[in-house]
Protein backbone atom coordinates (compact mmCIF):
# COMPACT_ATOMS: atom_id res chain seq x y z
CA UNK A 1 0.00 0.00 0.00
CA UNK A 2 1.21 3.84 -0.99
CA UNK A 3 -0.01 6.30 1.07
CA UNK A 4 -1.71 9.21 -0.83
CA UNK A 5 0.92 12.02 -0.95
CA UNK A 6 3.45 8.95 -2.52
CA UNK A 7 0.36 7.94 -4.72
CA UNK A 8 -0.24 12.32 -6.04
CA UNK A 9 3.53 12.94 -6.44
CA UNK A 10 3.88 9.84 -8.78
CA UNK A 11 0.80 10.64 -10.76
CA UNK A 12 1.85 14.36 -10.52
CA UNK A 13 5.03 12.96 -12.63
CA UNK A 14 3.24 11.22 -15.01
CA UNK A 15 0.65 14.10 -15.46
CA UNK A 16 3.74 16.33 -16.11
CA UNK A 17 4.75 13.98 -19.19
CA UNK A 18 7.29 11.12 -17.49
CA UNK A 19 6.74 7.85 -18.72
CA UNK A 20 5.59 4.97 -16.33
CA UNK A 21 8.77 3.17 -16.72
CA UNK A 22 10.72 6.55 -15.53
CA UNK A 23 8.27 6.88 -12.70
CA UNK A 24 8.20 3.43 -11.36
CA UNK A 25 12.12 3.74 -11.60
CA UNK A 26 12.22 7.25 -9.94
CA UNK A 27 9.72 5.61 -7.55
CA UNK A 28 10.00 2.43 -6.79
CA UNK A 29 6.42 1.89 -7.35
CA UNK A 30 5.38 -0.82 -9.79
CA UNK A 31 4.24 0.05 -13.73
CA UNK A 32 0.83 -2.42 -13.10
CA UNK A 33 0.06 0.36 -10.09
CA UNK A 34 1.06 3.36 -11.92
CA UNK A 35 -1.24 2.22 -15.08
CA UNK A 36 -3.95 1.31 -12.65
CA UNK A 37 -3.80 4.84 -10.81
CA UNK A 38 -3.12 7.01 -14.44
CA UNK A 39 -6.31 5.05 -16.32
CA UNK A 40 -8.99 5.07 -14.00
CA UNK A 41 -11.28 8.28 -12.82
CA UNK A 42 -9.07 8.34 -9.71
CA UNK A 43 -6.60 10.45 -11.80
CA UNK A 44 -9.41 12.87 -12.03
CA UNK A 45 -10.51 12.71 -8.25
CA UNK A 46 -7.02 12.82 -7.26
CA UNK A 47 -6.30 15.80 -9.43
CA UNK A 48 -8.79 18.07 -7.34
CA UNK A 49 -7.91 17.93 -3.51
CA UNK A 50 -11.51 18.06 -2.47
CA UNK A 51 -12.53 15.44 -4.75
CA UNK A 52 -10.28 13.29 -2.93
CA UNK A 53 -11.09 14.75 1.11
CA UNK A 54 -7.46 15.40 1.03
CA UNK A 55 -5.81 18.73 1.97
CA UNK A 56 -4.27 21.24 -0.87
CA UNK A 57 -0.52 19.30 -1.82
CA UNK A 58 0.89 23.12 -2.13
CA UNK A 59 -1.19 24.91 0.96
CA UNK A 60 0.23 28.22 1.04
CA UNK A 61 -0.30 28.66 -3.08
CA UNK A 62 -3.74 27.98 -1.94
CA UNK A 63 -4.03 30.32 1.09
CA UNK A 64 -2.57 32.94 -1.31
CA UNK A 65 -5.07 32.12 -4.42
CA UNK A 66 -8.27 32.21 -1.92
CA UNK A 67 -7.04 35.55 -0.57
CA UNK A 68 -7.06 36.83 -4.53
CA UNK A 69 -10.12 34.95 -4.97
CA UNK A 70 -11.77 36.85 -1.86
CA UNK A 71 -10.25 40.40 -3.50
CA UNK A 72 -10.66 40.71 -6.82
CA UNK A 73 -11.90 36.68 -7.97
CA UNK A 74 -15.00 34.64 -9.59
CA UNK A 75 -15.73 31.17 -10.52
CA UNK A 76 -19.19 30.88 -12.96
CA UNK A 77 -19.80 28.39 -15.10
CA UNK A 78 -20.88 29.20 -18.68
CA UNK A 79 -22.26 26.83 -21.46
CA UNK A 80 -21.03 23.76 -19.03
CA UNK A 81 -17.66 25.27 -19.19
CA UNK A 82 -16.32 26.17 -15.31
CA UNK A 83 -14.00 28.99 -15.09
CA UNK A 84 -12.03 30.38 -12.68
CA UNK A 85 -11.05 34.66 -12.73
CA UNK A 86 -8.98 36.72 -11.03
CA UNK A 87 -8.52 40.22 -12.32
CA UNK A 88 -5.46 42.19 -12.02
CA UNK A 89 -4.32 45.72 -12.34
CA UNK A 90 -2.43 45.88 -15.66
CA UNK A 91 -0.08 48.00 -14.44
CA UNK A 92 1.19 45.13 -11.58
CA UNK A 93 2.88 42.70 -13.89
CA UNK A 94 4.50 41.53 -10.70
CA UNK A 95 0.87 40.04 -9.03
CA UNK A 96 -0.14 38.75 -12.58
CA UNK A 97 2.66 36.62 -12.66
CA UNK A 98 2.24 35.87 -8.91
CA UNK A 99 -1.51 34.99 -9.57
CA UNK A 100 -0.80 32.79 -12.68
CA UNK A 101 1.90 31.14 -10.60
CA UNK A 102 -0.57 30.30 -7.70
CA UNK A 103 -3.13 29.29 -10.87
CA UNK A 104 -0.34 26.42 -11.48
CA UNK A 105 0.26 25.69 -8.53
CA UNK A 106 -3.16 24.88 -7.34
CA UNK A 107 -4.21 22.74 -10.54
CA UNK A 108 -0.88 21.18 -11.62
CA UNK A 109 -0.98 20.09 -15.31
CA UNK A 110 -3.89 22.71 -16.17
CA UNK A 111 -4.01 25.46 -18.87
CA UNK A 112 -3.25 29.25 -17.38
CA UNK A 113 -5.03 32.21 -19.71
CA UNK A 114 -4.11 35.36 -19.70
CA UNK A 115 -7.00 38.25 -21.64
CA UNK A 116 -6.08 41.28 -21.40
CA UNK A 117 -8.64 44.24 -21.43
CA UNK A 118 -8.50 48.16 -20.88
CA UNK A 119 -6.16 48.21 -17.42
CA UNK A 120 -6.86 45.19 -16.58
CA UNK A 121 -5.44 41.41 -17.15
CA UNK A 122 -7.80 38.86 -16.35
CA UNK A 123 -6.06 35.21 -15.11
CA UNK A 124 -8.17 32.47 -16.13
CA UNK A 125 -8.43 28.43 -16.22
CA UNK A 126 -11.10 26.08 -16.70
CA UNK A 127 -11.62 23.22 -14.63
CA UNK A 128 -15.39 21.58 -13.24
CA UNK A 129 -13.28 21.23 -9.80
CA UNK A 130 -12.87 25.34 -9.38
CA UNK A 131 -16.46 25.21 -7.39
CA UNK A 132 -14.59 22.53 -5.18
CA UNK A 133 -12.14 24.52 -3.90
CA UNK A 134 -13.84 27.87 -3.90
CA UNK A 135 -17.43 27.02 -2.11
CA UNK A 136 -18.06 30.58 -1.70
CA UNK A 137 -19.04 31.00 -5.48
CA UNK A 138 -22.67 31.79 -6.21
CA UNK A 139 -24.78 34.16 -8.01
CA UNK A 140 -24.21 37.56 -7.21
CA UNK A 141 -21.48 40.09 -5.75
CA UNK A 142 -19.78 38.93 -2.85
CA UNK A 143 -20.31 41.82 -0.17
CA UNK A 144 -24.06 41.09 -0.99
CA UNK A 145 -23.82 37.41 0.49
CA UNK A 146 -22.41 35.57 3.36
CA UNK A 147 -18.30 34.90 2.79
CA UNK A 148 -17.99 31.91 5.09
CA UNK A 149 -14.91 29.60 5.08
CA UNK A 150 -15.37 26.25 5.26
CA UNK A 151 -13.11 24.71 8.54
CA UNK A 152 -10.29 23.15 6.07
CA UNK A 153 -10.07 26.54 4.28
CA UNK A 154 -9.77 27.77 7.88
CA UNK A 155 -7.03 25.50 8.78
CA UNK A 156 -4.99 26.03 5.54
CA UNK A 157 -5.27 29.76 6.63
CA UNK A 158 -4.26 29.08 9.93
CA UNK A 159 -1.10 27.11 8.70
CA UNK A 160 -0.39 29.64 5.88
CA UNK A 161 -1.77 33.81 7.06
CA UNK A 162 1.11 35.49 5.05
CA UNK A 163 0.42 33.79 2.03
CA UNK A 164 -3.08 34.56 2.50
CA UNK A 165 -2.46 38.31 3.67
CA UNK A 166 -0.58 38.81 0.21
CA UNK A 167 -3.60 37.69 -2.09
CA UNK A 168 -5.95 40.17 -0.01
CA UNK A 169 -4.37 42.96 0.28
CA UNK A 170 -2.17 42.59 -3.25
CA UNK A 171 -6.10 42.70 -4.68
CA UNK A 172 -8.03 44.90 -2.55
CA UNK A 173 -5.11 46.51 -0.52
CA UNK A 174 -2.69 49.23 -1.08
CA UNK A 175 0.38 50.78 1.05
CA UNK A 176 -0.56 54.29 0.61
CA UNK A 177 1.76 57.74 2.09
CA UNK A 178 0.90 59.91 4.49
CA UNK A 179 2.55 63.24 5.39
CA UNK A 180 3.05 64.88 8.50
CA UNK A 181 4.55 67.81 9.82
CA UNK A 182 5.59 68.31 13.19
CA UNK A 183 7.70 70.89 14.74
CA UNK A 184 11.29 69.90 16.10
CA UNK A 185 13.46 72.29 17.99
CA UNK A 186 11.20 74.87 16.02
CA UNK A 187 12.04 73.49 13.09
CA UNK A 188 9.17 72.15 11.10
CA UNK A 189 9.82 69.41 9.59
CA UNK A 190 7.77 66.62 6.91
CA UNK A 191 7.69 63.18 8.19
CA UNK A 192 6.61 60.18 5.81
CA UNK A 193 3.98 57.72 7.15
CA UNK A 194 3.51 54.68 5.29
CA UNK A 195 0.57 52.13 5.83
CA UNK A 196 -1.28 49.52 4.50
CA UNK A 197 -4.91 49.63 3.56
CA UNK A 198 -7.63 46.74 2.84
CA UNK A 199 -10.88 47.96 1.26
CA UNK A 200 -13.99 45.27 0.86
CA UNK A 201 -17.84 45.99 0.77
CA UNK A 202 -17.99 42.82 1.96
CA UNK A 203 -18.16 42.95 6.26
CA UNK A 204 -17.05 39.18 6.02
CA UNK A 205 -14.06 39.56 4.20
CA UNK A 206 -12.88 42.71 6.47
CA UNK A 207 -13.14 40.06 8.77
CA UNK A 208 -11.72 37.47 7.40
CA UNK A 209 -8.78 39.86 6.72
CA UNK A 210 -8.50 41.05 10.27
CA UNK A 211 -8.58 37.35 11.58
CA UNK A 212 -5.29 36.70 9.64
CA UNK A 213 -3.44 39.61 10.72
CA UNK A 214 -4.54 38.58 14.47
CA UNK A 215 -2.98 35.33 13.42
CA UNK A 216 0.69 36.75 12.65
CA UNK A 217 -0.27 39.29 15.41
CA UNK A 218 -0.10 42.60 13.27
CA UNK A 219 -2.04 45.32 14.91
CA UNK A 220 -5.14 46.97 13.13
CA UNK A 221 -7.86 49.39 13.20
CA UNK A 222 -11.07 50.29 11.32
CA UNK A 223 -10.29 53.69 9.46
CA UNK A 224 -13.35 53.53 7.49
CA UNK A 225 -17.14 52.07 6.56
CA UNK A 226 -14.85 49.48 4.30
CA UNK A 227 -11.18 49.99 5.33
CA UNK A 228 -9.23 48.23 7.80
CA UNK A 229 -5.72 49.72 8.32
CA UNK A 230 -2.40 48.99 9.19
CA UNK A 231 -0.43 52.08 10.30
CA UNK A 232 1.81 51.44 13.32
CA UNK A 233 5.54 51.17 12.39
CA UNK A 234 6.91 48.36 13.28
CA UNK A 235 3.17 46.92 12.41
CA UNK A 236 3.55 48.43 8.20
CA UNK A 237 7.27 47.07 8.55
CA UNK A 238 6.09 43.54 10.08
CA UNK A 239 3.27 43.48 6.95
CA UNK A 240 6.39 44.69 4.54
CA UNK A 241 8.17 41.54 5.20
CA UNK A 242 4.99 38.89 5.27
CA UNK A 243 3.57 40.40 2.11
CA UNK A 244 6.38 41.67 0.22
CA UNK A 245 5.61 44.94 -2.53
CA UNK A 246 2.70 45.17 -5.19
CA UNK A 247 4.49 45.19 -7.98
ZN1 LIG B 1 -13.50 18.37 -7.09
Amino acid sequence: MYDAPARRAALAMVAAGASLSEVSRTTGIHRSTLRAWASTEATVALECFRCSSLHPTDGAAYAALLGYYLGDGCVSTFRRRTTFRVSCDASLPGIVEDVSGLVGRVRPGGGVFRVRAPGVVVVSSNWKHWPCLFPQHGPGRKHDRPIVLADWQRDVVTAHPADFLRGLFHSDGCRAHNWATRVVRGEKRRYEYPRWQFTNRSDDIRALCCWALDLVEVPWRRSGAWVVSVSRREAVARLDELIGPKT
